[in-house]
Order: structure tokens, then C-alpha cells, then sequence
């Protein structure tokens, strides 16, 4: 598959895995990365999250948020893989973003 039905593909993969499409981007690197594909998803956090806010610092990122990226890391990386069809090798140059919702 083209790179253009990769994207579709891999950005339907996880929209029907439960991710909102309008907080998903999936994309082709370019020039030397060109074999790369990126897939940025914006999560929100848990309910009952109890991430901290330091003023100078980053984020202190509760043990309940923190599983609940690990777990979207973990499915968004799984359907990607699947829905590109990609060899083992190719499938190294997914690199999956998260971030949080600040809200
Ligand atoms: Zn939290």
C-alpha cells in the first residue's frame, strides 16, 4: 500500500479502536525519515487523576494516568502495526506521541 492508504488506513485502525479522530494526526515523515509514520493522539485524563501542576517544573504525572497512557500507547502501537501491514523491521519506524488534555 502507498503511503496516502497507509495513513487512511492507520488513522481508521484507531478510530475504530475508540480514539477520537478529531484528537488523532497520523503522518509520513519526510526526506531521509520517509519510511517513518507518526501517530500523535491527544488522551484526556483519568476521573479521579491526581496529576500534579508544579509552577517551574513538568507535569507530575499520577500512577492512574500514567497507566491509562501506557495502555493507549500500548493499543494505538498494536492497530497501527496491524492496519499498515508492515514487516517487523518497517514496523520499528512507527513512533506513537501522547499527550495529555490540559484541562
Ligand atoms: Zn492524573
Amino acid at each position: 500500500m502507498d503511503r496516502k492508504q497507509e495513513t487512511t488506513a492507520v488513522k481508521r485502525a484507531i478510530i475504530q479502536a475508540g480514539f477520537d479522530q478529531n484528537n488523532l494526526r497520523v503522518k509520513h515523515g519526510k526526506g531521509t525519515a520517509w519510511g517513518w509514520l507518526h501517530v500523535y493522539a491527544d488522551i484526556h485524563h483519568k476521573p479521579d487523576c491526581t496529576c500534579v501542576i508544579h509552577k517551574d517544573a513538568p507535569r507530575e504525572t499520577c500512577a492512574e494516568c500514567k497507566t491509562l497512557r501506557n495502555e493507549c500507547y500500548d493499543l494505538i502501537e498494536k492497530v497501527a502495526i496491524q492496519a499498515s501491514e508492515r514487516s517487523a523491521y518497517a514496523a520499528e519506524h512507527i513512533v506513537v506521541s501522547l499527550d495529555f488534555f490540559e484541562n
